[in-house]
């Protein structure tokens, strides 16, 4: 049956962990995968998860709603706007569990896809995650196909899902490579391009794979551009609480954009801030409407869009997620555990760059502490990463992004001589 099914190419980052798992130099170094690490290089559970999931022990396993635990959504819209927000109490949000980051971009793709009557493109930053591509382009992807077929036969309804051909991916200027800062003037020229009533993809805080952030007059003039040209502002936030180690301010542009009164859409993740990486895949997606009465018809129709897809969210996540949210002091201490691992990315920043001179390095590292959340992009050009890799076992992605919390104290000097001898 399958003698026409090419070989795929591995994914990138995926990748680099098989290289790294073969390698057997004792100092070797996995900077790929964007999963925290503690001092020690181990996975860390939090000690909150791990006190809401003996909270939580023995409850039944019955099925939640298609738009998952109300408790949850609830919990984790509160989190993303803030408890006073106007947009909450006018009950204007629509707020559904997703499978994760991903899971919840990708109601969002598919809500767009059916229902964004205007110009069917979404505009990424260059460069984005590179699973963005895919997310909002997902009709050329097979399973995706296959799941349709799927679901034509059941409902019968062929017409409207063969009839699209997914979002439409554009770019606009993000990422300076001369400075490894956030390109003002590029993306203000390129925003200010975009074709009225179009989608702008934002990544609320911590931007992945650069670490660049803009500063709030570059929000301030981003959310000026989405009005005069009508954008539909999707903010994708992944990190809340992971970038400055606070929770409202690394959500302060994502609700600017809403008071301004833009009706944005949101995806969010838990697997960051509360370290619900594999097995919970925690997540919700929002779309925040005009009044009550367009939120119920959009959330009846995600409804629709959700039950072929997987039926219902899987509950476990959702259950220790608003169990650390919504008991005072499990949200109080889990606040400080999410500084906790901003604080260490931060630290070892800093001592990347220290160690880094003290080595002799004399070129300016200064982006290293100015970039925030998980990754770093060095600027070190494809050669030199294999350098790196090749000559001292450090395992990064081609494009020089290192995830940071894989450095600890026991590390970080071996980093920062590679780094110096591969830059030389
Ligand atoms: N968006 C961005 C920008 C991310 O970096 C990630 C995690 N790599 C996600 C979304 C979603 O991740 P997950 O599905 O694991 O929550």
């Amino acid at each position: 049956w399958w003698t026409n099914v090419e070989m795929g190419p591995p994914d990138p980052i995926l990748g680099v962990s098989e290289a790294f798992k073969r390698d057997t130099n004792p100092k070797k170094m996995n900077l790929g995968v964007g999963a925290y690490r503690d001092d020690q290089g181990k996975p860390y559970i939090l000690p909150t998860v791990k006190k809401a999931e003996l909270a939580i022990q023995g409850l039944d396993k019955e099925y939640l709603g298609i738009t998952g635990l109300p408790a949850f959504t609830n919990a984790a819209a509160e989190l993303a706007f803030g408890s006073g927000s106007s947009v909450l109490s006018a009950k204007r949000n629509v707020t559904v569990q997703g499978i994760s980051g991903t899971g919840s971009l990708r109601i969002g793709a598919n809500f767009l896809d059916k229902f964004f009557t205007s110009n069917k493109s979404i505009w990424l930053p260059t460069p984005s995650w590179g699973n963005h591509v895919p997310i909002f382009n997902y009709l050329h992807i097979c399973c995706w196909l296959i799941m349709c077929f799927e679901s034509c036969l059941l409902y019968n309804n062929s017409a409207c899902f063969f009839r699209h051909a997914g979002l439409d991916v554009q770019w606009y200027r993000y990422y300076k490579p001369s400075t490894c800062g956030f390109d003002a003037e590029g993306a203000m020229e390129d925003l200010n391009k975009i074709p009225e009533n179009s989608i702008v993809l934002f990544h609320a805080c911590a931007h992945n794979p650069t670490g660049v952030d803009p500063k709030l007059e570059n929000w301030k003039e981003m959310s000026q551009i989405c009005k005069n040209r009508n954008l539909l502002p999707y903010f994708d936030m992944a990190y809340q609480g992971f970038a400055s180690g606070d929770i409202n301010k690394d959500a302060a542009a994502m609700r600017f954009f809403v008071e301004e009164g833009h009706n944005i859409l949101l995806a969010q993740s838990f697997a960051k801030n509360m370290g619900l990486y594999g097995s919970e895949r925690a997540g919700a997606f929002t779309v925040v409407c005009a009044d009550q009465e367009e939120a119920a018809r959009v959330e009846s129709q995600i409804k629709i869009l959700i039950r072929p897809m997987y039926s219902n969210p899987p509950c476990n996540g959702a259950r220790i997620a608003s169990t650390v949210l919504t008991t005072p002091e499990l949200r109080e201490q889990w606040l400080v555990e999410v500084k906790g691992m901003a604080d260490r990315i931060i630290s070892m920043r800093q001592q990347l760059v220290d160690n880094l001179k003290k080595d002799g390095s004399s070129k300016d590292w200064g982006h290293i502490v100015d970039q925030i959340g998980m990754f770093c992009y060095t600027g070190l050009t494809p050669d030199q990463v294999s350098n790196l890799t090749n000559n001292f076992s450090v395992y990064l992605t081609k494009d020089g992004r290192i995830s940071v919390a894989g450095v600890s104290s026991g590390n970080v000097q071996y980093l920062a001589h590679a780094m110096h001898q591969v830059t030389k």
